[in-house]
C-alpha cells in the first residue's frame, strides 16, 4: 500500500484569480473552439460543451434545442434509442453536433456496424464505460478505430495520465475524464474509488495534449463557474448531466408533488436505469447511481444563456479574448470557502 501525499483538488477547492485586461465587454469574447481531431482528422468548431449520454439529458429534443441555439454545443445521445429512430433523426437533423454512444457490449457494437452501413451514419461516437481501466476496453477501442478510421472517437472514463496516453495511442481522439464526481453517481460511496475532478482534468489534459489528443471533463459541474474552472484547468470539452436535467427537452414525464413540478433524474447505472433498460440489476454488480427528483426548469434555452454568459464573463475577468486562452491566463487560488450561503445555497 502507498499513500500519494500531494494534494488533489476539486472545483470547490479553488477560485480563479482575476487579471488586468483590455477587454471591455463580454460580447467580445469568443467561447467557441476549433480542433482538428488527432485520428479522424475531422475539423470541429463550436462551444465545446456536451450534454451527457444519459436519459433525460442526451436526447433528440436536446440536440434540436442546441441546433436552434446556434452556439454549436453538442449532445451525446443516450444508448437506448432504437436504430430506426436514430436513422430517421440523423437523416433529418444531420449529425454535426451529435455523438452516438455505445458501450462495450456485443449488441452495441452490432448496432453501430449496422448504423455505419446506413445512408446517414454517425461521424462521432462516444464509447462509454464506467471503468476505462480494463485491457479489454483498450482492445475494444482499437478494434473500433481499425474498423472505422474516419470516425471521431471519444472514450472513457479514466482519471490518470498514463491511461489517457494508452487510450490516445489506441486511437481515441477525445478521452473522457471523471470517475465518481457525477451528480447522480455513487461510485465513490460504493467502491471508495475516485479522483478529485479538477486535478484529474489538470493531469489528464497535460498527458493528452503532449500526444496531440484532447480530453473531455465529465461530471461534477454544479454551477456555471465549475464549467469555467474545468476549461481553465485544461479541459477541451466539458460534459454536463445534472446541470441540463429537468428541462422540457428531457423527454421525461413531469410529475406534480405538493404544487411543485418535478422530473425524475437517474444515473445510467442506477437501479432505475437498469430496471428500465435491462429488466433489473444484474446479480454480480451493485447499482452505482442514484435516482433523484429535480425541479422542472422549463426550456433549456434559459439555462444555456446562464451557462454561456457565465463562461464569457469568466473570460473577461482574466482577459481571455477566446476560450482557448482561458487556461493560459488562469491562476487558481486555493480557498476554504466558495459561496456566501446566508440566504441559502442558490
Ligand atoms: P454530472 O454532470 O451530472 O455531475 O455528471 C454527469 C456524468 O455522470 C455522466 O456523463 C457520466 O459520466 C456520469 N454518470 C451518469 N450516470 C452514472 C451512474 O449511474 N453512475 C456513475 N458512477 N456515473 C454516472
Amino acid at each position: 500500500m502507498r499513500i500519494e501525499e500531494s494534494t488533489k483538488l476539486d472545483f470547490k477547492d479553488v477560485l480563479i484569480r482575476p487579471k488586468r485586461s483590455t477587454l471591455d465587454s463580454r460580447k467580445n469574447v469568443d467561447i467557441r473552439r476549433e480542433f482538428t481531431f488527432k485520428w479522424s482528422g475531422k475539423a470541429y468548431h463550436g462551444v465545446p460543451i456536451i450534454a451527457a449520454n444519459m436519459d433525460g439529458v442526451g436526447t433528440f429534443a436536446m440536440a434540436r434545442a442546441f441546433a436552434e441555439d446556434g452556439n454549436g454545443l453538442s449532445v451525446a445521445l443516450h444508448k437506448h434509442y432504437p436504430l430506426k429512430d436514430l436513422q430517421k433523426f440523423y437523416d433529418k437533423a444531420g449529425h454535426a453536433s451529435v455523438w452516438y454512444s455505445i458501450g462495450m457490449v456485443k449488441a452495441d457494437e452490432e448496432k453501430l456496424d449496422e448504423f455505419m452501413k446506413a445512408g446517414h451514419h454517425p461521424d462521432k461516437v462516444c464509447i462509454d464505460v464506467a471503468n476505462g481501466y480494463s485491457e479489454h476496453f483498450v482492445t475494444f477501442v482499437k478494434k473500433i478505430r481499425d474498423k472505422y478510421p474516419e470516425l471521431t472517437i471519444m472514450a472513457g472514463n479514466v482519471v490518470t495520465g498514463e491511461m489517457v496516453e494508452e487510450l490516445i495511442l489506441a486511437g481515441v481522439d477525445v478521452v473522457k475524464v471523471g470517475i465518481g464526481p457525477g451528480s447522480v453517481c455513487t461510485t465513490r460511496k460504493m467502491t471508495g474509488v475516485g479522483y478529485p475532478q479538477l486535478s484529474a482534468i489538470i493531469e489528464c489534459a497535460d498527458a493528452a495534449h503532449g500526444l496531440g489528443g484532447l480530453i473531455c471533463g465529465d461530471g461534477g459541474c454544479t454551477v456555471p463557474g465549475d464549467i469555467a474552472k474545468a476549461f481553465a484547468a485544461g479541459a477541451d470539452f466539458v460534459m454536463l448531466g445534472g446541470m441540463l436535467a429537468g428541462h422540457d427537452e428531457s423527454e421525461q414525464k413531469v410529475v406534480k408533488d405538493g404544487g411543485q413540478k418535478y422530473l425524475q433524474f437517474y444515473g445510467m447505472s442506477s437501479s432505475t436505469a437498469m430496471t428500465k433498460h435491462k429488466g433489473g440489476v444484474a446479480e454480480y454488480r451493485a447499482s452505482e447511481g442514484k435516482t433523484v427528483k429535480v425541479p422542472y426548469r422549463g426550456p433549456v434555452e434559459a439555462s444555456l444563456q446562464d451557462i454561456l454568459g457565465g463562461l464569457r464573463s469568466t473570460c473577461t475577468y482574466v482577459g481571455a479574448r477566446r476560450l482557448k486562452e482561458l487556461s493560459k491566463r488562469t491562476t487558481f487560488i486555493r480557498v476554504s470557502q466558495q459561496l456566501n450561503t446566508i440566504f441559502g445555497n442558490e
